[in-house]
């Protein structure tokens, strides 16, 4: 993930040398880690749907134990995340 970032802040600052400032590489960028970050959005409890890197509003860089809006043990399910 950090070397995802990193390649991306990367890509963004090669073109905005290149090619000066450009939304272009942002929007390109942006895709980048939208995408590395699709497994990680995909992560939801299996009984209710919400997603285990919420918590209330707030996004965290780990799953919950148990899903925070039905209960439901997460640690249970195979998800190929642990
Ligand atoms: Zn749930």
């Amino acid at each position: 993930m950090m070397g995802v970032l990193l390649l991306a802040v990367l890509l963004v600052l090669a073109v905005d040398r290149l090619y000066g400032h450009s939304t272009l590489a942002f929007a390109a960028a942006i895709v980048m880690l939208v995408v590395a970050n699709t497994p990680m959005l995909r992560f939801n409890c299996p009984a209710c749907g919400k997603n285990a890197f919420l918590r209330g509003i707030f996004v965290v860089p780990w799953p919950n134990r148990t899903c925070t809006r039905c209960g439901r043990d997460l640690g249970e399910e195979p998800s190929g995340l642990r």
